[in-house]
């Protein structure tokens, strides 16, 4: 069941900034109105009566004035959007935000109260398998952690231990050190999964032998409860219960998390593999 979300909210906020696709707009400016809803869990911010458990709505205004006065986009969707990642990544308390844009002024030749667009962005817990055999594998996973921790809308929450595994299919290779971290992400599945191809792509990963050697191999283990199964992805991981270089690594950080298809916790999976594997 999802937990009950208390909320801050900020209603018709105005700012005036630069943001339009007119010229005209970027030069002269106009009045935007901004809403938002933060989400949170304010039970403890309540029953202490304390301001550091919470997230000062004077702040909010703040931040998202000066966001909005210090960037200029074409589209208030676009506005909106990095607006929202901007207030998740710097309040970490906050779980999910709604952000509302209206431009009362926009130039249309037309009668009306506002134009206005509204995004709801919210982190997701996410788990991700590495992997590297080339190399200096083990800097090639400090490197791909490092740059999955660089933006904004990913933050690294948790890291296994890394060990050292031998190759499994294709086993004329060399060793592996495999590893698996937990992540905080605003992005979507699809563009998480195009944003590890980029590190892979950054870390001079090369597709050739299917399952052969790699300096770097990050796959989506899971993404929240969510099941996908299609061509491109499918979360779980279709085999990472298959593996002890996979279980291991993810009882290190999450234990006692439950494969949402198998109904099985990591410890059990691990006690079941390792009655017929080993890592080396
Ligand atoms: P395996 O999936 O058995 O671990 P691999 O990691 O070596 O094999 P890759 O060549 O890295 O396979 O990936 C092939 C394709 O798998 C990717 O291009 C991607 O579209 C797809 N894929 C499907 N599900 C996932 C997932 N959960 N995480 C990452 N890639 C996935
Ligand atoms: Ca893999
Ligand atoms: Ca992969």
């Amino acid at each position: 069941m999802d937990k009950i979300m208390d909320k801050i909210i900020v209603k018709d906020l105005e700012v005036y900034a630069f943001h339009g696709v007119l010229a005209e707009e970027k030069k002269l400016g106009q009045k935007f109105v901004v809403s938002l809803e933060a989400a949170l869990d304010l039970y403890k911010a309540a029953e202490n009566d304390s301001l550091e458990a919470t997230v000062n709505y004077a702040g909010l205004c703040e931040d998202a004035e000066e966001f909005l006065q210090n960037n200029t986009f074409d589209l208030i969707e676009a506005a909106a959007h990095h607006l929202a990642i901007y207030i998740l990544a710097k309040h970490t308390l906050l779980e999910k935000i709604r952000i509302y844009i209206k431009k009362p002024s926009a130039p249309i030749r037309k009668t009306f109260r506002y134009v206005a667009v509204e995004v709801e962005r919210s982190w997701t817990k996410a788990y991700i398998g590495l992997g590297s055999n080339m190399g200096d594998k083990r800097k090639n996973i400090e490197d791909a952690i490092s740059i999955l921790g660089s933006e904004n809308s990913t933050k690294v929450t948790a890291v296994s231990e890394m060990y050292v595994t031998k190759p499994l299919g294709y086993i004329q290779q060399e060793d592996f050190v495999n590893g698996a971290v937990e992540i905080r992400t605003l992005l979507p599945p699809y563009q998480l999964l195009d944003f590890l191809h980029s590190i892979e792509t950054q870390l001079k990963r090369e597709r050739t032998i299917h399952w052969g050697p790699r300096t770097i191999d990050l796959d989506i283990l899971f993404y929240g409860d969510l099941l996908i199964s299609d061509e491109k992805l499918v979360v779980p991981h279709l085999r990472m219960h298959e593996r002890l270089f996979v279980i291991k690594p993810m009882c290190d950080i999450a234990p006692y998390i439950t494969h949402p298809l198998l109904g099985k916790r990591m410890l059990e999976l691990k006690a079941e593999l390792e009655k017929t594997q080993a890592l080396l």
